[in-house]
């Protein structure tokens, strides 16, 4: 189906409301409203003539069963001011006993089973005359009454539903151009944000995703919504995008640090500059690992990522749990002098894969002694909060920068410091632990001052 722009669409609607509104609904009303008062007329114009009749059957009876001409006539003379009708009384010999405005009738002959009030209208020519028979008598015919009468309807009513309709039609048209003005500017202010929008998103899908324009409220709460969020949109593909850009060289920068050591190394050793000590062939033997356990990493965390995560629960005892990998890092930070600490409560058991989860944990605290310097201190903490397991390690280490922490659990993220320390890292130990903690359905959060130190927060639902 072609579709069509938003201002066509308001357009058709406002028009054919307009007519809907204008003509249509007032000509409706106007006609039935005159009908319904030419019915009233019809009918009190019955019973007028019904009253004259019984009025001429009084006066029979009184005149002591005789048709008296002058009395009938005084009866008769108000007759015609009910709308210039032409009115016979006839005997129940068909004589005619007076004629008001007595002129040649239209005569119809009425078969016996004609009832009183019968009224016939003939088409056409006469199409306005009606003609009424009324019997005279109460228990035998004294005679009739026979009336020719204009139909109160006619022309008069005709003229005035045609005017009404006509100002109808010039109201309508000037509520339907009052309509084209008015659905011109509603149009007009709907779509404007909407194909702002549309070009706002084109524009982020060529990549274009920041825009110096400066947002305006429109005052439409869905509009202002659907402006805010493609704004969100192109902001957050605009981040994505910086990380995508720092990632790739951060890769790059990881896998050739260690390429260009063993190169350098090997080369002059090739060339004879060098000797080939033992010493040597070692740095390129760590080298080479480095490059190995960085690989490793990456494929770890390609798995975590991936759908296809596979984790083994168990329930265990956190504390239990936990105890032994503490104590494997005792020695690291008595020879790194750091002050290691930890309190654990009992009773926590939550479900866990102990293989991976032993991973997170030995991650954690192997960054707090990397980023701690000597003098500084290291403390554990497992605790229960409402039906959550929180595992916390916090350090007194150099902290990480307000704009680096929303990025730490990205894939190979370093802060410019942890770079320029000989940490041995490559930036993906954390983008593992968050991947790890969430296959577990926990959380980890981060809070961190620079020099200060940092506490991460790993929160795992309790069994
Ligand atoms: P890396 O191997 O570089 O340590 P991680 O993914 O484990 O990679 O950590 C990412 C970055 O987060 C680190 O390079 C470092 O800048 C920062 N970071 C992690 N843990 C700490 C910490 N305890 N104190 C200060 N900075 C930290």
């Amino acid at each position: 189906m072609k579709s069509k722009s938003l201002l066509s669409h308001f357009l058709t609607l406002y028009v054919l409301l307009a007519f809907l509104a204008g003509i249509v609904v007032p000509s409706l009303s106007v006609w039935l409203g005159a009908s319904a008062f030419r019915n009233l007329q019809i009918q009190r114009r019955q019973a007028d003539l019904e009253s004259l009749g019984e009025s001429l059957t009084n006066l029979y009876y009184e005149e002591g069963g005789v048709w008296s001409s002058g009395r009938v006539k005084d009866i008769l003379r108000p007759a015609p001011q009910w709308g210039g009708m032409i009115i016979a009384l006839l005997d129940s010999e068909g004589r005619e006993v007076y004629t008001l405005r007595p002129r040649p009738m239209t005569r119809r002959h009425n078969n016996g089973n004609e009832h009183n009030n019968n009224a016939n209208t003939n088409s056409e020519a006469e199409a306005e005359v009606e003609h009424i028979t009324i019997k005279l008598g109460r228990n035998k015919d004294i005679g009739r009454l026979e009336i020719e009468r204009r139909l109160p309807s006619g022309r008069y009513e005709r003229s005035f539903i045609e005017y009404l309709t006509l100002y109808n039609f010039a109201g309508a048209l000037i509520m339907i151009a009052a309509a084209c003005g008015v659905g011109f500017i509603v149009a007009g202010r709907l779509s404007r944000p909407v194909i702002k929008a549309i070009e706002r998103t084109r524009n982020i899908s060529h990549g274009e995703y920041d825009s110096n324009e400066e947002i305006k409220s429109i005052g439409i709460r869905e509009l202002d919504e659907l402006t805010n969020c493609v704004e969100d949109l192109g902001r957050t593909l605009a981040g994505q995008e910086k990380l995508r850009r720092r990632l790739m060289v951060d890769v790059a920068h990881e896998l050739k640090t260690p390429l260009t050591v063993v190169m350098t190394q090997i080369e002059a050793i090739a060339d004879g500059i060098l000797e080939a000590t033992p010493e040597r062939l070692n740095l390129c033997v760590n080298e080479m690992q480095r490059l190995g356990s960085l690989i490793q990493n990456v494929e770890a965390l390609t798995r975590l990522e991936g759908e296809s995560i596979i984790i083994h629960k168990e329930r265990t005892d956190m504390k239990k749990f936990l105890e032994p990998i503490l104590e494997s890092f005792t020695a690291l930070f008595e020879k790194s002098n750091i002050a290691f600490t930890s309190e654990l409560e009992n009773n926590i058991i939550c479900e866990i894969d102990s293989n991976k989860f032993r991973h997170v944990i030995d991650n954690l605290l192997s960054n707090s002694q990397r980023y701690t310097n000597s003098g500084g201190r290291v403390n554990v903490r497992l605790y229960r909060v409402n039906n959550s397991a929180l595992i916390q390690v916090s350090d007194t280490g150099i902290g990480i920068s307000e704009k680096d922490l929303p990025n730490i659990f990205e894939r190979f993220y370093r802060t410019d410091e942890s770079r320029t320390r000989i940490t041995g890292g490559s930036g993906v130990g954390l983008a593992i632990v968050k991947a790890s903690v969430e296959a577990h359905g926990g959380k980890i959060s981060v809070t961190s001052q620079k020099d200060q130190g940092s506490t991460f927060t790993i929160t795992l639902p309790i069994m």
